[in-house]
């Protein structure tokens, strides 16, 4: 189910929501990001720690929501190299999460994206922790990347493996 979070009003005056803002009507929602530029101009750098402190611990909730902080194909428990993996690639469901906040590919930015698993946006069940060495090896396996069949005697050749892809899905 989609949800925009709980509050339907605009923090400000009341009026109904715009739909790029999950807390302002469209007048409050210029004026807020307005003061927001302000408060970046003048100290860019804190600004830029607090959005990255913000996003991580978003990511780490994430990440707790979707099984722990660990890859699901080998358990490698680095934080460093975790990411989040669709597991039948982007649903209709994410696609439709947002029409105004999505990055490149029509996926939605990863910021928001940590914060729409939070709120119950996203199938959590069509998520899971990868890291990124099982990220690629499962793009092998989705067909998405390959190896050209020439290559990989030759690969062999030169003391390379290409193992077979053992994941859970
Ligand atoms: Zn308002
Ligand atoms: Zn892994």
């Amino acid at each position: 189910m989609l949800r925009r979070g709980t509050k339907q009003q605009c923090r400000a005056c009341g009026e109904p929501l715009c739909d790029r803002s999950a807390s302002f009507c469209d007048v409050h929602r210029l004026e807020h990001n307005e003061k927001a530029k302000g408060r970046y101009k003048k100290n860019p750098s804190t600004i830029k720690k607090r959005i990255k402190l913000s996003t991580h611990r978003a990511r780490v909730r994430a990440l707790q929501l979707l099984g722990g902080l660990v890859c699901a194909g080998c358990n490698e428990r680095d934080y460093r190299v975790l990411t989040i993996d669709h597991v039948d690639g982007v649903t209709e469901a994410e696609r439709k999460v947002s029409k105004n906040r999505r990055g490149r590919k029509g996926r939605l930015d990863s910021n928001t994206f940590y914060f729409a698993i939070l709120r119950g946006d996203v199938e959590v069940k069509s998520l899971r922790v990868l890291c990124m060495n099982c990220q690629v090896r499962n793009e092998h396996r989705r067909g998405n990347r390959r190896i050209l069949a020439e290559l990989i005697p030759y690969i062999l050749a030169a003391g390379g493996q290409v193992p077979p892809i053992t994941l859970p899905c």
